[in-house]
């Protein structure tokens, strides 16, 4: 029999349902990660007892109704949360995402029946071990995802499963048993179905799976659901020597060369979707894609805003998107206006993608490309760790400064420190207090 570690507080609660006449049960995420090895994030429970007698268990603790309707209280033991769901039968889903009503349950087998997939179906408590009726510790090492039951029935009664069963192909890197997949691609449309905050966080999870490259590819009809725009970089060849994918394959290819970070990976996953739009042929037949991170950047904000991703997000993704193509060199006034119009965090981050572009092109002048690369990294690094100045911050003047010699405030001030940045940047002046504000006085006297 499989073991598996509990952690003591869990122990706790579950000894404590016991003791109450119940059963108890770690169960889903938590179970699969355990017997993966992987250390679940978060530990959920099951049992027979009801909302209300949860609570009277626990009256000693502090408990929090997260959704007592459907079942789930959670407990607060040693400032960690533990969410304890009472047996359920979900009842029909009339708009595929949440049950109309549920049932509960005295019958642990029904819980697990309502369950997605076999290796999320699966509970453990230390005195039966591990409860396994769908076959998940097999599936579960023979690495694949199958819907417990009849999957086009499954999909049909919440289609979000859809994306879930390929977020965990990605991050688990298991494949898809082959009638959960066909079943995936035919019932694909469903997802219109899905509300876009839950669309959101499985394609976050998906985007950041070792193994999200594989499955953009072979399941790109059902991401071409969620996000239509997609479709025209579908096998849309690039006639340059830089490339020797069509855009979506580099696409692809380009997210995977970046950390599985959800801003990295999204940036990586929206950055050419402006180059079927932005396309003109020169009179060599050479293809030229010149607009294409402006148009992209426009197109990836409407997309994530209906994906209800944060605003702060978006503006960095689209910040990144109409800078990833960027002509960088190793030079210091160039670096300086860059670093004084995005940032330090930024132009750091900008080299993070630049590089994962250039890996997913063709090898024509890749060589160059990369150390051109190197070099701007290095620049930058002695740029932001020297105390050269390109930020207002850096500026030896402040706004006070010019109010002092005779500024009135207002864009004035702005515009005339921004000015003087300029000035110290292109190493026209010295980043010094008397040299700046004798420079403030002749600007001051000059007619605007
Ligand atoms: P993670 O490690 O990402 O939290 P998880 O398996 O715990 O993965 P959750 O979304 O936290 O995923 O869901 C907890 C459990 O609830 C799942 O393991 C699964 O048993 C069940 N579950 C979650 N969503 C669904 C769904 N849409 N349909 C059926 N069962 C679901
Ligand atoms: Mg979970």
């Amino acid at each position: 029999m499989m073991e598996i570690k509990l952690p003591t507080d869990v122990k706790m609660i579950i000894d404590r349902l016991c003791g109450s006449g119940y059963d108890g049960y770690a169960v889903g995420g938590c179970v699969r990660d355990s017997l993966m090895g992987a250390a679940p994030h978060d530990w959920d429970l099951t049992t027979d007892a009801l909302p209300d007698e949860i609570e009277r268990i626990f009256a000693d603790y502090k408990t929090l109704d997260i959704g007592k309707r459907f079942g789930t209280i959670a407990v607060m033991v040693n400032a960690e949360l533990y969410e304890i769901t009472t047996y359920r039968v979900d009842g029909a889903y009339s708009d595929a995402r949440h049950p109309d009503e549920v049932s509960f349950s005295d019958r642990l087998r029904d819980d697990l029946a309502r369950r997605d997939f076999t290796v999320n179906a699966m509970a453990y408590n230390d005195r039966e071990g591990l409860v396994d009726p769908y076959g998940g510790a097999r599936d579960l090492s023979d690495g694949v995802i199958r819907c417990v039951g009849v999957p086009a029935e499954r999909f049909g009664e919440d289609a979000l499963r859809i994306l879930r069963a390929l977020r965990f192909a990605a991050t688990l890197g298991f494949t898809i048993e082959p009638e959960t997949s066909k079943a995936i691609l035919s019932q694909r449309t469903l997802l219109n179905t899905i509300a876009a905050e839950r669309i959101r966080d499985e394609l976050l999870k998906l985007l950041c799976g070792d193994q999200a490259d594989f499955i953009l590819r072979r399941y790109r009809s059902v991401i071409a659901v969620l996000i239509p725009e997609l479709k025209g970089t579908f096998d849309f060849e690039q006639h340059s020597k830089h490339h020797n994918r069509d855009v979506y394959r580099h696409t692809v290819a380009a997210v995977r060369n970046v950390e599985p970070e959800p801003l990295l990976r999204v940036t990586m996953l929206f950055h050419d979707i402006g180059k079927p739009l932005a396309q003109t042929t020169d009179k060599h037949g050479i293809c030229h894609y010149r607009n294409h991170p402006k148009i992209g950047a426009a197109m990836t904000r409407e997309i994530l805003r209906r994906l209800c991703m944060p605003n702060a997000f978006i503006d960095e993704v689209c910040t990144m998107i109409r800078y990833h193509d960027e002509r960088f060199k190793p030079e210091p006034v160039m670096l300086k206006g860059y670093l004084k119009l995005l940032g330090a965090d930024m132009m750091l981050k900008l080299m993070l993608i630049q590089r994962a572009d250039i890996l997913a092109q063709s090898i024509y002048l890749r060589a160059e490309k990369l150390s051109n690369l190197a070099a701007v990294s290095d620049e930058l690094r002695r740029i932001i760790t020297s105390e050269e100045c390109y930020s207002l911050r850096q500026l030896a003047v402040s706004g006070a400064d010019l109010l002092h010699i005779g500024y009135a405030s207002g864009i004035r001030i702005g515009q005339t420190l921004d000015q003087l940045l300029d000035l110290v940047i292109a190493g026209e002046l010295p980043n010094e207090k008397e040299a700046l504000i004798a420079r403030a006085k002749e600007l001051f006297d000059k007619p605007e």
